[in-house]
C-alpha cells in the first residue's frame, strides 16, 4: 500500500467538503485537498501533520497558512486567523502544504479515526 493510499483510507472521504489524498503536482509528496470552510471557500493543499504550538508558530514564521483539522467522517479544515490560533480544542493544526517543507514540531493527531472504522486508534498517521 502506498503512502497516497494510506492517506486517503484515513482521512476517509464522506462529503462534499472533506479533504482527498492526493498527490502534489510538483513534488509528488502525498497531500490533502480540499475546500477550507470559510464563508468564502477557496482550495487549499495541506500537510496532514499535525503541527504542535511551536510547530504552529514556525510554519507561521515561514509564511505558511494553518489550517484547523477536524473530522465530520472525512476530514475538513479551517483556514487559521489570529482571533482562532489562542484556542486548540480537539482538533488538529495542519500547514498549507509547500515543496520540500518539513516541520520539525509535530505532535499525535487527535482526529484519528474510530475503532468503528476498522482502525486502530492507537496507531501512528500514515504521515
Ligand atoms: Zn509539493
Amino acid at each position: 500500500m502506498t503512502d497516497l493510499q494510506r492517506l486517503h483510507e484515513w482521512l476517509g472521504s464522506s462529503g462534499k467538503q472533506a479533504l482527498q489524498a492526493v498527490r502534489c503536482p510538483r513534488c509528488k509528496a502525498a497531500v490533502a485537498r480540499g475546500w477550507s470552510a470559510e464563508v468564502c471557500a477557496f482550495l487549499v493543499l495541506v500537510d496532514p501533520v499535525p503541527l504542535t504550538p511551536l510547530g504552529e508558530f514556525e510554519a507561521l514564521l515561514a509564511g505558511l497558512w494553518t489550517y484547523t483539522a477536524w473530522r465530520v467522517g472525512g476530514v475538513r479544515v479551517d483556514l487559521r486567523t489570529a482571533n482562532r490560533r489562542t484556542h486548540r480544542l480537539a482538533h488538529d493544526v495542519w500547514p498549507e502544504h509547500r515543496c520540500g517543507h518539513f516541520h520539525l514540531h509535530t505532535t499525535k493527531s487527535q482526529i484519528s479515526p474510530s475503532t468503528h472504522d476498522g482502525f486502530d486508534p492507537d496507531a501512528p498517521p500514515p504521515f
